[in-house]
C-alpha cells in the first residue's frame, strides 16, 4: 500500500461528486511529470522487493492456529528499533529494512532498506537480508507468534476462532458473514475504502472459487456456513444468489487484500525502458503465477484452483450491475469487463514490434482524458494506457486534500493509478524526487522460504537483463495471456495446462525499426560483473541507456517497418517446463535466455555457483522434480490422518499445516518434494552468518549487527 495520509475521507455518496476533480487533476499532475520527465535518461538500474507476512499466533492447547491482530504494536516496535539503530549507526540507513502496514491487521510488508543497484553481488545477499528481515519481525513478536509466508490463511473466515484477540464475524464496514471489521487495517483509509468499495458496488463483493470435489464432499456442496442473518441490507446478497454451489464463497474485501504476494520493483533508465520491460513483464506474468501457485484453500475448504489472484480481483470489484453488463446502461458510463484487480489490459511500448493486433482486449477508455493526453504530445499507446486506467472513480478522498498544486502534487494521479491493481504496474517518477521510471511485477504468490522468495527475485532480475540485453521480444495478444492467467489459476497448472507463449524470443527485436539494441557485454545494466557499485548514487556506475534505446518511434524517420506474418503463426501452446527450460530444440525458455545473458558476462565462478543455487529451484518447479507450494499443501492436507476427504480443513488440520510451513521455514522439517536438499532454514542463521546488506555492509543475518570481516 502507498503512503497512508491522515485526514478525514469521504463517505461514497460524497467521494463521487469529486470523482471528476480527481480525475482531471490526476491528469494534469500526470502531465506535469512527463513534460519534466519522459527525455530523462541514464538512470540506473535499481531493484527491490516487497513480502509480505503473516503474523501468526499459536494456540497449542487448544491446537488452533490463528491471525495475530497485533500488527499496529509490532510496527510501532520495528520503527522504534529502525530510528534506534539510525542513531548508532549515522549513514547507514540503507542497511536498515523498512516494514510497512499492510490492508491485513495481521500483515506486515518488507523491504530491504534501500533498492539494489546494478551487480550481480547484489543478488547474492538478497536470501540474507530477506532472511534478516524475518528475523527482526520475529524479534518483535511475542513468543507464541511467528511472521510467515503464506498466501492466503486457510481458515480466515471458517467458522471457529480464526483471529487472535477473538472476535465474531460481522461489522457495519464490510458487512461479511465470516470476517469480522476488526480483520482490517484500522486506519481510517482501510475501513473507508472497503466500505465505500462496498456502496459504489451497491453490493458485497461475491468470490465464489470452485471446490475441490473429494471422495466424502457432499453434492452438490451447499455450504452450512453460510448462515441467514437480518442485520444489514446486504445479508440478503448470499440468500439472492450470490453464493453459488460447489464453489467457496467469499463476501469480503478482505480475503483477497488479506493475502500476501512477493513483488519486485525495477527503476529503468528511460522512460522507453520502462514501457519495454512493462510489454515483456505482461506475458511472463500469469507464468511465474502458476510456477509460484501457493493458496489451495479458503476460508477452510479445499479451492480446486491454486491461486489467489481471483479472489483479491473479485475483493475490490466495484463495478455496479451496469457496468458489470448486467443491467443497461443508464447511470454508468461503461460496460466494464474487468475488476480494477486484474491482469494488464494493454501493451504500451511504442515500437513497430508491439504489433496493433497484440493489443485485441475489449477495453473502455475515457475518450476525453485520451485526447487531453494526446493534446499535450503524449503518443496514443501510453495515452490509451491512462484513459483506460482513468474510467475508474477514486474510492478514497481525503477531504484535506482536495485542492493541490498539480505542478508539485501527484496525489490525485496516484489515487486512480496506485487502485489499478494489474499484474505489471508503469509507475511514472513521483514529483520532486530521484526516483526514476519504474515498473512493478506483481503477479507472484509469496512462498514459505526467503530462499525460495530469493530465488524468483533473482530469476525475475535477471530476466529483464536478458530481455534487455539480448532484446527479447515476448509479444502475443493480450487475450492470450488473459487465457493463460485464467489456466495458471487451475489445479496443478505447472502439469495440467499449456500457456500460449511466442515462438521465436529473438524476432523481430522490440525496436526493431525503431530503437536499436543495446551493446552486448553489459552486465546488469552496463556494469561489468566484478563492480561493486552501490544502490544511492554511487556515481561509479554509468548506464548503457543510450539515445539509441530511448528514441521512440517517431523520432527515427529512417527506420525500416518490420515484415510481419500472421499474428496466429507467432505463438504456440508451450508447458511450463518448456517456457522456462526450453524445449530442447529452438526454442530456448526462460531460464535458457537467463544463462545465455549470463554466459555472456564474465562473471566469477563462485558467483555463477551461487547464482545458479536458486535458478535450481526455477528449473526444477517447472520441470516438476519440485512441486508447487499449492501441491505440497494439498498432498499434507491428503495424508493428514483427521482429513475425512470432504473438502473441509479442521483447526487441527490447519494447526499441523502451519506448523508444518514454520518448521520447514526454520529447516527443522525436510520437505524434499518441495525444495532442494541444499536448503539450509532459517534456524540455522546464528551469530556470525553474514550477508551483505543493500548499503554494501556486511551484516550478521542472527542480529544485524555489522560486522568488518568480509563474506
Ligand atoms: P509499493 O508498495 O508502492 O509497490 P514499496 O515502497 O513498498 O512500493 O516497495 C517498492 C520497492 O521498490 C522496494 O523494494 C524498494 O526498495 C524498491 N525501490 C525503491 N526505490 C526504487 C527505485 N528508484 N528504483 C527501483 N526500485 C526502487
Ligand atoms: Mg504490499
Ligand atoms: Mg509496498
Ligand atoms: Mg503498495
Ligand atoms: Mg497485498
Ligand atoms: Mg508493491
Amino acid at each position: 500500500m502507498g503512503l497512508l495520509a491522515i485526514g478525514s475521507p469521504l463517505d461514497w455518496a460524497e467521494a463521487k461528486q469529486h470523482a471528476d476533480h480527481v480525475r482531471e487533476h490526476g491528469i494534469e499532475q500526470f502531465l506535469h511529470i512527463w513534460h519534466r520527465l519522459k527525455d530523462r535518461t541514464g538512470d540506473v538500474l535499481l531493484w527491490g522487493d516487497e513480502i509480505e507476512y503473516m503474523v501468526i499466533s499459536y494456540d497449542d492447547e487448544g491446537k488452533n492456529a490463528r491471525l495475530s491482530l497485533r500488527q499496529t504494536e509490532i510496527l510501532e516496535d520495528l520503527q522504534h528499533d529502525a530510528s534506534e539503530r539510525k542513531k548508532t549507526s549515522p549513514g547507514r540507513e540503507a542497511c536498515i529494512p523498512v516494514f510497512h502496514p499492510e490492508y491485513g491487521r495481521y500483515m506486515l510488508e518488507s523491504t530491504p532498506g534501500a533498492p539494489y543497484g546494478a551487480n550481480l553481488e547484489a543478488l547474492l545477499s538478497v536470501e540474507g537480508n530477506m532472511k534478516f528481515r524475518r528475523k527482526l519481525a520475529q524479534s518483535r513478536m511475542h513468543s507464541n507468534e511467528v511472521p510467515l509466508t503464506l498466501t492466503s490463511f486457510p481458515r480466515m473466515g471458517a467458522p471457529g476462532v480464526f483471529t487472535d484477540p477473538y472476535y465474531p464475524p460481522g461489522g457495519g464496514v464490510a458487512r461479511s458473514l465470516f470476517l469480522p471489521d476488526e480483520i482490517t487495517n484500522p486506519h481510517v483509509r482501510f475501513p473507508t475504502l472497503t466500505a465505500n468499495i462496498r456502496r459504489r458496488r451497491g453490493a458485497k463483493v461475491a468470490m465464489n472459487m470452485p471446490l475441490y470435489i473429494d471422495t466424502n464432499t457432499p453434492r452438490p456442496f451447499i455450504d452450512p456456513n453460510i448462515h441467514d442473518r437480518n442485520i444489514w441490507p446486504e445479508d440478503a446478497n448470499a440468500r439472492d444468489g450470490a453464493a453459488l454451489p460447489d464453489h467457496i464463497y467469499m463476501d469480503a474485501m478482505g480475503f483477497g487484500m488479506g493475502c500476501c504476494c512477493l513483488q519486485i520493483t525495477f527503476q529503468a533508465c528511460s522512460v522507453n525502458e520502462a514501457r519495454r520491460m512493462y510489454d515483456a513483464f505482461v506475458p511472463v506474468g500469469p507464468i511465474m503465477l502458476a510456477l509460484t501457485a501457493a493458496s489451495p484453500i479458503f476460508r477452510g475448504l479445499l479451492a480446486d484452483v491454486d491461486c489467489r489472484w481471483n479472489v483479491i480481483a473479485g475483493s475490490v470489484d466495484d463495478r455496479t450491475e451496469e457496468e458489470r453488463g448486467l443491467a443497461p446502461l443508464k447511470h454508468d458510463r461503461f460496460v466494464i469487463p474487468k475488476s480494477r484487480y486484474d491482469s494488464v489490459d494493454c501493451y504500451i511500448y511504442d515500437c513497430d514490434s508491439n504489433r496493433p493486433e497484440y493489443n485485441d482486449n475489449d477495453m473502455p477508455i475515457d475518450p476525453a482524458i485520451k485526447e487531453r493526453l494526446m493534446q499535450d504530445g503524449v503518443d496514443e499507446l501510453l495515452a490509451t494506457h491512462f484513459a483506460h486506467l482513468f474510467i475508474r472513480d477514486p474510492i478514497v478522498i481525503f477531504e484535506e486534500t482536495m485542492n493541490q498544486d498539480d505542478s508539485k502534487s501527484s496525489d490525485h494521479f496516484e489515487n486512480i493509478q496506485s487502485t489499478n491493481w494489474q499484474t505489471v504496474r508503469f509507475k511514472p517518477p513521483p514529483p520532486d524526487s530521484p526516483i526514476g521510471w519504474r515498473v512493478e511485477f506483481r503477479s507472484m504468490e509469496v512462498q514459505l522460504t526467503d530462499y525460495e522468495n530469493a530465488a524468483f527475485a533473482v530469476f525475475i532480475v535477471l530476466l529483464t537483463r536478458a530481455i534487455m540485453n539480448l532484446g527479447l521480444n515476448f509479444y502475443i495478444p493480450i487475450s492470450k495471456v488473459d487465457e493463460n492467467m485464467h489456466r495458471a489459476h487451475q489445479r496443478d497448472a505447472v502439469h495440467s495446462q499449456k500457456f500460449y507463449f511466442r515462438k521465436n524470443l529473438f524476432s523481430p527485436a522490440p525496436g526493431h525499426g525503431c530503437s536499436p539494441l543495446p551493446s552486448a557485454g553489459h552486465a546488469l545494466n552496463g556494469l561489468p560483473a566484478h563492480i561493486n557499485g552501490r544502490a544511492n548514487g554511487d556515481d561509479t556506475q554509468s548506464s548503457t541507456c543510450s539515445s539509441h534505446t530511448t528514441s521512440p518511434r517517431s523520432h527515427s524517420p529512417t527506420c525500416e517497418k518490420a515484415e510481419f506474418g500472421p499474428v496466429e503463426d507467432e505463438y504456440d501452446e508451450f508447458t511450463i517446463n518448456e517456457i522456462i527450460n526450453g524445449d530442447g530444440k529452438d526454442f530456448p525458455g526462460l531460464l535458457g535466455v537467463v544463462r545465455k545473458y549470463l554466459d555472456s558476462l564474465d562473471v566469477e565462478k563462485s558467483t555463477r555457483e551461487q547464482l545458479e543455487k536458486s535458478l535450481e529451484l526455477v528449473r526444477r518447479r517447472a520441470d516438476g522434480s519440485l512441486v508447487t507450494t499449492a501441491t505440497w499443501m494439498r498432498n499434507f492436507v491428503h495424508s493428514h490422518p483427521a482429513y475425512k476427504h470432504d473438502s473441509v480443513i479442521t483447526e487441527e488440520i490447519n494447526y499441523d499445516l502451519i506448523r508444518a510451513v514454520d518448521e520447514i521455514e526454520r529447516g527443522i522439517r525436510k520437505e524434499p518434494t518441495l525444495l532442494p536438499a541444499c536448503y539450509e532454514g532459517s534456524s540455522q542463521a546464528k551469530e556470525g552468518d553474514l550477508f551483505k546488506a543493500c548499503c554494501g555492509d556486511v551484516m550478521d543475518i542472527a542480529n544485524g549487527a555489522k560486522v568488518e570481516k568480509g563474506l
